[in-house]
């Protein structure tokens, strides 16, 4: 049974405005505490170290970076921290023209899947390239930037946070 009359008085936003009925105002003073957990804690606080630092998997010999508590290929606690150099090898690439917060960008950004020399192939992390000129933007565009060696630029030591943006980019170096 459909209900097309219900009961009661029901309020019209005059009545509040024009106080007609008794109101209340009250700003609630919402807190919240979040944790990033044991793992990515450590990994954010040496960000602010100017450091990488993973999770060795003692089994499979994995450094899992940013680093896991948990191995999930071998169903086990991982073992250790690792530092790991802050270099690799550009995985995979896209040239953006929409900021992180989905702007439009006039000078495109280049955002990528960085392999760290120290951590095995598929255990990248996202990140942005930078100190890329006009003039290469051309060769990252068809593709013939896979593979390209780079290293993080960091923030002063001042300006560092504790946050994946202490590194400001990635600078391909010249091999
Ligand atoms: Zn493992």
């Amino acid at each position: 049974m459909k209900i097309s009359k219900y009961p009661g008085t029901p309020l019209k936003e005059a009545d509040i405005r024009e106080k007609r009925v008794l109101t209340t105002f009250w700003r609630p003073k919402a807190r919240y505490a979040w944790s990033a957990g044991v793992a990515i804690t450590r990994f954010l606080e040496e960000l602010k170290n100017g450091r990488l630092i993973g999770r060795k998997c003692s089994k499979c010999g994995r450094i899992l970076v940013p680093p896991r508590m948990y191995c999930e290929l071998c169903f086990k606690p991982t073992d250790e921290w690792v530092y790991v150099r802050d270099a690799g090898r550009v995985a995979t690439y896209s040239i953006s023209y929409l900021s992180a917060d989905a702007k439009r960008l006039k000078e495109p950004i280049i955002v990528a899947v960085i392999d760290l020399d120290d951590t095995p192939p598929n255990v990248g992390i996202l990140h942005k390239i930078g100190e890329v000129s006009k003039e290469d933007l051309p060769a990252w565009m068809r593709g013939e930037k896979f593979g390209v060696r780079v290293k993080a630029v960091w923030k002063p030591p001042e300006e560092r946070v504790g946050s994946i943006n202490d590194i400001k980019y990635w600078k391909p170096i010249e091999v």
